[in-house]
């Protein structure tokens, strides 16, 4: 089974009316950066790389230079593949694109070896834990008109009170766009319109120093917020310690950290309660299972961050398939200790379209797939309405 092809796709779609604000940025667009590897004897795996990214550097990184080093190799070796390439870029790519290229690549291995076999992914890493897994929402982001206050708290309850209603357990608020006041109104506006009984966590983007992130953190401990995600820059080790020492909400981080070795160093540095490793960021299967066997040595529950398309979610499905409770127990509770996947809720027609199958809520979880490999087919017809093809590709 030797690798004859690797394709390359660049996908977008603009969201016009629709677009919305993180704390760091407004989302005008959605994108996805794809790789399709294909064998000598026809068999194709599909693999995605990078998240908020711009998908062409992990696509030029694929095309000009890891792509001519696996033409013509053996395709069922993903994890002597990463190594190799791991080391073929370790002067000056231990983070960022190489890596987001590795993982795609690594996806697609993964892929294309479970379709060999007949089997998906999960039961390659040694067997599901699980056959489905309740969802979190991700949504509450900032509307265009966010400085409209009024019409924003009004629709922000709106959208919380629509997640509850389709049966979710738990959703996540973006806040740290907007003065921690207003934030914390927005909170208290959300927490009144799911109740008490529905999880609610939040997600800074890395918007505040740890001073302001600590201030942030006494409006989350009043209602009851079940994590903080990335309360300061990823970088700031320190604060992040400093933030999980002040408060009595759990820490979350690691979408934008890469390898076993960046999730080595967080761990290392006691700076988070929850691993949110992002599988077409940080090294794909190969390094999702090395990542795991570190939290798992820690003691840290890990979900996996999810933002892509359809196949960055079958992925993130069939990883989460073989995360441990952490700890046993002979009865796992989602998010105490069991995993939640995280189910973005804006819009996104390569999440909701791309595939032949459909992600769909069966009282508020998802199913993990069991055909061969990522166990999703990639519609090629869908594909092409969304492929981005620029002169100098
Ligand atoms: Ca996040």
């Amino acid at each position: 089974m030797k690798i004859r092809t690797i394709e390359t796709f660049i996908l977008r779609v603009p969201l016009g009316e629709k677009r919305f604000y993180s704390s760091q940025a407004a989302f005008p667009e959605r994108s996805s950066f794809l790789v399709k590897i294909t064998t000598e004897g026809g068999l194709v795996g599909w693999g995605e790389g990078g998240q908020y990214g711009p998908p062409e550097p992990p696509a030029t990184c694929v095309e000009r230079v890891l792509a001519p080093q696996l033409i013509g190799r053996r395709a069922d070796e993903p994890v002597r593949i990463f190594e190799d390439l791991y080391a073929f870029s370790r002067d000056f790519g231990q983070k960022g694109t190489y890596i987001e290229a590795l993982s795609a690549i690594d996806i697609a291995l993964w892929d294309l070896w479970g379709k060999s076999l007949g089997k998906p992914v999960h039961a390659l890493m040694g067997g599901a834990f699980r056959s489905a897994v309740p969802a979190y929402g991700t949504g509450c982001y900032y509307p265009d008109h966010y400085r409209d206050t009024e019409r924003m708290l009004r629709e922000l309850g709106e959208e919380a009170r629509g997640y509850r209603a389709a049966g979710m357990m738990a959703i996540k608020l973006k806040i740290g766009l907007v003065p921690i006041a207003l934030d914390a109104e927005r909170l208290a506006v959300v927490r009144n319109a799911i109740g008490p009984d529905v999880a609610l966590m939040v997600d800074a983007n890395h918007a505040y120093t740890s001073a302001s992130a600590i201030r942030m953190g006494r409006a989350l401990e009043r209602h009851d917020v079940l994590w903080f995600e990335e309360p300061v820059p990823p970088e700031d080790r320190q604060g992040y310690r400093r933030v999980r020492d002040a408060i009595d909400v759990p820490v979350a981080g690691g979408e934008c950290e890469y390898t076993r070795f960046g999730f080595r160093d967080l761990l290392l540095g006691e700076c988070i309660d929850i691993a949110q490793p992002d599988l077409c960021c940080s090294g794909g299967f190969t390094e999702w299972t090395k990542i795991l066997a570190l939290t798992s040595s820690f003691g840290v529950l890990t979900l996996p961050h999810v933002w892509g398309s359809g196949v960055a979610v079958a992925a993130a499905l069939q990883a989460i398939a073989v995360a441990p409770p952490i700890p046993f127990t002979a009865a796992g509770v989602p998010l105490q200790n069991e995993p939640m996947i995280e189910y973005d809720r804006t819009h996104n027609p390569l999440r909701d379209d791309l595939l032949t199958e459909k992600f769909s809520l069966v009282e508020g979880a998802l199913t993990i797939p069991t055909g061969p490999g990522l166990g999703i087919t990639v519609d090629e017809k869908k594909l092409a309405r969304w492929v981005v093809t620029t002169p100098d590709r």
